[in-house]
């Protein structure tokens, strides 16, 4: 009908003023509005960091303590807030929504919107939020990843961490791992002797610059975890089958991840400088870890305390050493691969695990939530501390489980040291509880012990 109209007869002089009147109505609804977000999330998107879960560290020197009120929200938080769209992906890949849990990403968003939108300045973050909500986030991404417009929740999530750690209102669970990683600089506060045991009974030599072309980075799983420590004793049998040259620091610190993730941001800083500083002593041009938590700590978060060096998954460092290598026999062995969330959603490592699993004669299950938007196993952001506390069957460790045991496999294998503690940890809870019915046919792995014991036998 526009087009038949004649613009200069007054039909069509009331359209052209019909239309400009929508126009200008609507651009002046918009910034009270929630369609806002059309003009705002170009430059949300834009500004978004570029790798997921990126918090940028505390200049200690500024006095920078973390987030307390809501004048404390940098621009990018405050930008963030203002774009929300209320699709909530966040609040469905949540695993803390989905296991029941008060957190919900997309409220922590909103609510923050309201408080800016209000001018409550002076409000403290943990009374919006409440304290119980910030601790309940396991720091998998999933947010972040799935939001359309680019928001990101950690920093905002971590950053009042930081301020409640700093004003020293951390939950009691953290009090002992602080307490561990201050005096013995590992997450259990075992001594350093034991992680010597180990390195001498499966023949380690301390990494030589000139002798070696791999760090192998134990962390304190592999330092200290027996069970751990079998899959890693499978990674050193597959480097020597392939000649690789390889050696450990003579002394290591916990990455400061857990620290990072909890909001102890000093304590973070203190031993990622050491670590620094030593790893910088001896310049590795490759280090080679079986935990994704180092992977992320070592090769992504250490580059804003001034150190970079390839930093590879054992999973991605053994499927590209195995190429060559076919399975003689082929089992027919069902397997189901947990993606660990800091290594299939923040590495984007999901086909290496996979190819190697196959290569050796397995088939690959996979579960619901898979591939680089996993079901969390519970563990990160410090909840790993916080899991003896948890009511067993209601867990994000529980929910995942199941999710695994329902692609029927009886092999679940995962690559990650707390994958593996907290799988197992539900699987514990389900035999003594009301699930016991075939939870104890199912063997959890790690991949690199199921490597060890196929490519012995290919
Ligand atoms: S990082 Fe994971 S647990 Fe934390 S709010 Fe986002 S989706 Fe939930
Ligand atoms: S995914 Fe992003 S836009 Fe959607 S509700 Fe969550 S924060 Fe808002």
């Amino acid at each position: 009908l526009t087009w038949w109209l004649d613009e200069a007869s007054a039909a069509g002089r009331v359209n052209w003023w019909a239309h400009s009147l929508v126009i200008l109505t609507f651009l002046a609804v918009i910034p009270s509005s929630k369609h806002f977000h059309l003009v705002l999330s170009p430059f949300t998107v834009m500004l978004k960091s570029l790798e997921l879960g990126t918090v940028p560290n505390l200049d200690f020197e500024k006095e920078e303590v973390g987030l307390e009120t809501v004048k404390d929200l940098g621009r990018k938080i405050v930008l963030d807030a203002l774009t929300c769209v209320e699709c909530g992906r966040c609040q469905v890949n949540c695993p803390a929504w989905g296991a029941g849990k008060a957190l919900n990403p997309k409220a922590v968003v909103l609510q923050t919107q309201e408080a800016l939108l209000a001018g409550q300045k002076d409000r403290k973050l943990a009374e919006i939020y409440s304290e119980e909500v910030l601790w309940q986030c396991t720091t998998c991404g999933a947010c972040e990843q799935q939001c359309p417009v680019g928001i990101e929740h950690l920093p905002l999530i971590i950053g009042s961490r930081r301020g409640l750690v700093s004003n020293g209102e951390a939950p009691g669970y953290l009090a002992a791992t602080y307490n561990n990683l201050e005096r013995r600089a590992n997450i259990w506060g075992l001594p350093s002797d034991q992680r010597q045991k180990f390195i001498t009974s499966a023949g380690l030599e301390t990494f030589d610059p000139q002798k070696h072309d791999v760090l192998v980075w134990l962390g304190c799983a592999g330092g200290y975890e027996a069970d751990f420590q079998r899959s890693l004793r499978s990674l050193f049998d597959v480097l020597r089958l392939k000649q690789v040259r390889f050696g450990v620091l003579a002394k290591e610190r916990c990455t400061g991840d857990p620290a990072k993730r909890t909001g102890n941001e000093y304590l973070y800083q203190e031993l990622a400088t050491a670590n620094v500083e030593q790893l910088k002593a001896v310049a590795p041009r490759t280090i080679l870890t079986s935990c994704p938590h180092c992977l992320k700590t070592l090769g992504s978060d250490y580059r804003l305390v001034g150190y970079q060096t390839e930093v590879v998954h054992s999973s991605v460092f053994v499927e590209k050493l195995t190429r060559d290598t076919v399975a003689r026999e082929r089992p027919g062995e069902t397997v189901t691969y947990h993606d660990p969330c800091y290594l299939g959603r923040y590495a984007g490592r999901v086909d290496e695990p996979r190819a190697l699993l196959e290569r050796l004669g397995a088939t690959v299950r996979e579960p619901a939530r898979t591939r680089d938007n996993p079901y969390c196993c519970g563990a990160g952001g410090g909840l790993f501390f916080a899991d003896k506390e948890e009511e067993h069957g209601a867990r994000i460790s529980d929910i995942r489980l199941k999710q695994l045991r329902e692609t029927g496999s009886g092999t679940i294998v995962t690559a990650c040291p707390f994958c593996s503690i907290m799988l197992k940890g539900a699987q514990a809870s389900a035999l003594a509880g009301s699930e016991s019915a075939g939870a104890g046919d199912v063997q959890i792995v790690d991949l690199m012990t199921f490597v060890g014991g196929r490519l012995a036998k290919t």
